[in-house]
C-alpha cells in the first residue's frame, strides 16, 4: 500500500511545467515550479511544517498550545493544516486588502482569524504586525510564528525546495525567477542553488509600492517607495529578516495591472490556474528576456492558486473598475494570435 500518514505527508515534490506560449518571446527553456499541488494550495505548507516542528523542538510550542501569525492567508492555510494533524489551535491576523476566499478558506479549516485595516503604519496599534504581537503577548501557552523574521521559513526551502529543482533540472538550471514579500522562498533556494552552482542567477520579482528594488540597489530603506498596491503576496514596506539580499543578483518591478493580466493569461494560454503573484513573476521573466541564452533553463515559481481570486482578477468587473480590461487591447492580442 502507498499512502501518506496524514495530509501534511503530501506537502512538497510539486511539478516543473514547460511554458509553451506564454513565454514566447522568451529565447530560453522557461519551466514553471507549480506550486499549487501542495494540500493548502501554496507554497507556504512548507514553511508552515517546518517552522512549527521547530519551535516544538525549541520547546517554544507545548502540546495544545495556540499558534498566532499575522499572515496574508497562504502562510495560515498551511499553520492550519499543521494545527490540525498536531493538535493546536490557530489565530490568523490578517490585513483587509486580502481576498475574502482567503479569510472564508481560513475560517473553513477551523482558525480564528482576525482582520486589520492595511492603511496604517506596521508600528500602529492597529496594524496587523502589532494585534498579531499584542495577542502572543496576552494569550496564555501561545507562540507566535512571525514568518518575516523566523529563520526557519528560508530554511524550509533550503531544505526542500531548492533541492527539489536542482534535481528536476538535472542540475541545468540557470537562472530562478520568484516574488518575494517574506523572502524565504528566494533567500532558501537561492542560497541552496548558489552553492551547487554559484553561476545561477536569482531574481526577484517587486511591485511598485515595495522598498525591495530601490534597497537592494542603493542600500536605502526609501519611504517614498511605499504606497498601497494591489498585487498580494509580493512586496513589503519593510526589511523581512528573511530576505539575504546578499544572494540576490537582482530586482524587477511589476505593476498591478500587469500582474493582473498575465495571470489571468496564465489560465487562458497555458491552462496554469494561479494566483496574482505568479502573474507578477511570469511578466517579471518577460522583463528580464533579453538577461537569457537559448540554453538557458530559467524556472520560474507559481507561489499559489486562482481559486483563491475568483473575485479579483479573475472577475472581469474587479478588472474593469482597475482599468484593467482593455478589451480593445484583449481582442487586437487574439486576432495577432489566430
Ligand atoms: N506569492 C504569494 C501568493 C504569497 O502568499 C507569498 C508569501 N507572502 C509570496 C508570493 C512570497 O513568498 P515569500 O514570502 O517566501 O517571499
Amino acid at each position: 500500500m502507498n499512502y501518506a500518514d496524514n495530509i501534511l505527508g503530501t506537502i512538497g515534490s510539486t511539478p516543473l511545467v514547460k511554458l509553451n506560449k506564454i513565454t514566447r518571446e522568451v529565447d530560453a527553456l522557461v519551466l514553471a515550479k507549480v506550486e499549487t499541488f501542495n494540500p493548502g494550495n501554496s507554497i507556504k505548507d512548507r514553511m508552515a511544517v517546518k517552522m512549527v516542528e521547530d519551535a516544538e523542538a525549541g520547546g517554544l510550542l507545548k502540546p495544545g498550545g495556540t499558534i498566532i501569525e499575522g499572515t496574508s492567508g497562504n502562510t495560515g492555510m498551511g499553520l492550519a493544516l499543521v494545527a490540525i494533524v498536531k493538535g493546536y489551535k490557530l489565530i490568523c491576523v490578517i490585513n483587509d486588502k486580502q481576498s475574502k476566499e482567503k479569510i472564508d478558506i481560513l475560517r473553513a479549516v477551523g482558525a480564528e482569524v482576525i482582520v486589520c485595516p492595511t492603511s496604517v503604519e506596521p508600528d500602529d496599534p492597529r496594524s496587523y504586525y502589532s494585534v498579531a504581537k499584542r495577542l502572543s503577548e496576552e494569550t496564555p501557552d501561545s507562540w507566535y510564528v512571525n514568518q518575516y523574521d523566523n529563520p526557519s521559513n528560508s530554511l524550509a526551502h533550503y531544505e526542500q525546495t531548492g533541492p527539489e529543482l536542482w534535481r528536476q533540472t538535472d542540475g541545468k538550471i540557470t537562472h530562478f525567477v520568484v516574488g518575494v514579500g517574506t523572502g524565504g522562498t528566494i533567500s532558501g533556494v537561492g542560497k541552496y542553488l548558489k552553492e551547487q552552482n554559484p553561476d545561477i542567477k536569482i531574481w526577484g520579482i517587486d511591485t511598485y509600492g515595495s522598498v525591495f528594488k530601490k534597497y537592494h540597489e542603493t542600500g536605502v530603506f526609501d519611504e517614498n517607495e511605499i504606497y498601497p498596491y494591489i498585487t498580494e503576496g509580493i512586496g513589503e514596506d519593510l526589511l523581512p529578516e528573511n530576505v539575504d539580499f546578499s544572494i540576490i543578483d537582482g530586482f524587477t518591478k511589476v505593476t498591478d495591472k500587469d500582474a493582473a493580466v498575465y495571470t489571468r493569461k496564465l489560465a487562458k494560454e497555458e491552462g496554469i490556474f494561479v494566483g496574482g503573484s505568479a502573474g507578477a513573476a511570469i511578466k517579471g521573466v518577460l522583463q528580464l528576456k533579453e538577461h537569457f541564452k537559448p540554453d538557458d533553463v530559467v524556472v520560474v515559481l507559481f507561489h499559489d492558486s486562482g481559486s483563491r481570486y475568483i473575485g479579483k482578477m479573475f472577475n472581469d468587473d474587479w478588472m474593469r473598475e482597475r482599468g484593467f480590461l482593455d478589451e480593445e487591447v484583449t481582442k487586437a492580442e487574439d486576432l495577432v494570435r489566430n
